[in-house]
């Protein structure tokens, strides 16, 4: 049997803490679909279609993956996807109470779909995709945080912008 897995999200946008996260999963499963959620409670600076394409690009020479996005609980769009394991990255001490609280919730109410945690290069643990919006709209320079083409379509997006 293959081992699918799902690696869900809000990649607004996606960085290279993400994308390192995904080549360590496609190492490990037989398929990872990178999972954009569509109903994100936080206001996004991208819309779904923006959050996806950024994500395609950014991870087109990794093998085994695809990106979709979905609205509703993941448990469910795993099941419609015949995946058994959520992927979740853990930087920090400081994300380990959230992504606890969110994998037992998960597991109650999906009791065959395991949450895997994965950590990224050290290089990229402090890394998160609000702090690097932050950054921008404050004129910093974070072409070593996510690809070019994100740091292009985020300083179109934010500067000027009055926050
Ligand atoms: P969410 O809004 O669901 O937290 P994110 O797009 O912020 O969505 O993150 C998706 C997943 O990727 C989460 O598990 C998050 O902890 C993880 N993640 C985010 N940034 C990094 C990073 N720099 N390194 C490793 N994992 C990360």
């Amino acid at each position: 049997m293959s081992r699918r897995a799902i690696y869900p999200g809000s990649f607004d946008p996606v960085t290279y803490g993400h994308v390192d996260v995904i080549k360590r999963a496609a190492r490990i499963f037989d398929g990872v679909i990178i999972a954009v959620a569509r109903n994100i409670q936080k206001s996004s600076l991208f819309d779904t279609e923006e959050r996806l394409a950024m994500l395609k690009k950014a991870t087109a020479r990794v093998p085994n993956v695809r990106v979709e996005a979905f609205d509703g609980l993941v448990i469910d769009f795993a099941r419609r996807n015949k995946a058994r394991v959520l992927i979740r990255g853990l930087r920090m001490v400081s994300d380990f109470e959230y992504e606890f609280q969110m994998a037992l919730t998960n597991r109650r109410l999906a009791e065959d779909i395991e949450t895997v945690f994965l950590m990224p290069s050290e290089g990229y643990s402090f890394l998160s995709s609000t702090l690097i919006k932050e950054a921008v709209s404050l004129g910093a320079d974070v072409s070593s945080f996510v690809p070019a083409f994100v740091a292009r379509r985020l300083k179109e997006r934010l500067r000027g912008k009055k926050k």
